[in-house]
């Protein structure tokens, strides 16, 4: 739009209703979160190499539902930032924030659902897809000063039908809520009871925004 045209847009917004203006403004923001969901695509394809042979020699080839397509010289193939990521066939793109946003207040799969208006099946698949791409996005190699500490969390068996107790294989446990305190009378720290306990490696590289997480046998 050019200037003036802008211009003319400002000046006529205080003639808008306050219900004109609330959804002008929803609009607004919509299409913000699509264009910040776009361009943070196309942010992390720079200095990308092909995701189906690592080439980096590629040219730009159109665009595909308002992201950027590119063609890899070496193989032939398409793609763009999001192929092979957790974004690929995820159509609407737009609700790439908004799910790391409620995957980030700890909801649940239906509360997802709900906020988004997406069906939980849907909200399902993206979670899994947001957690498998965490997985493989942990650094293979470190170099530099590597700090690591070990962390404890009390094994989780959700979806079983039968929860097994940790002295017992046969017997079964009351089931217990997510996170929560240890039973009465169970230490917590070093000295706690860990059958029950799965222990974590968790490092970070000094002056590194990574984290690394291993769970040990
Ligand atoms: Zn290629």
């Amino acid at each position: 739009m050019r200037t003036s045209q802008f211009k003319n847009l400002l000046a006529q917004l205080p003639q808008l209703s306050a219900e004109q203006l609330a959804n002008l403004r929803a609009a607004a923001d919509l299409l913000h979160q699509h264009t910040q969901a776009l361009s943070s695509i196309d942010a992390a394809m720079a200095g990308a190499g092909c995701p189906h042979c690592n080439s980096f020699k590629h040219t730009k080839n159109g665009q595909g539902r308002g992201v950027q397509r590119y063609r890899c010289k070496d193989c032939s193939r398409t793609f763009n930032a999001a192929t092979n990521t957790p974004l690929s066939h995820l159509h609407s793109k737009k609700q790439f924030f908004q799910h790391g946003e409620c995957l980030q207040k700890g909801l649940t799969i239906r509360q997802t659902a709900k906020e988004l208006g997406v069906a939980a099946s849907t909200a399902f698949r993206w979670r899994h897809r947001f957690l498998e791409s965490v997985v493989e996005h942990q650094p293979k190699d470190v170099a530099g000063i590597f700090e690591a500490d070990e962390t404890y969390f009390r094994e989780s068996q959700k979806g079983s039908r039968n929860l097994k107790s940790p002295e017992n294989s046969v017997k079964t446990r009351p089931a217990r809520h997510h996170g929560g305190k240890p039973p009465t009378g169970e230490k917590r720290g070093k000295s706690a009871s860990r059958k029950d306990l799965v222990p974590v490696l968790v490092g970070r590289l000094r002056g590194q925004p990574y984290i690394a997480d291993q769970v040990l046998g």
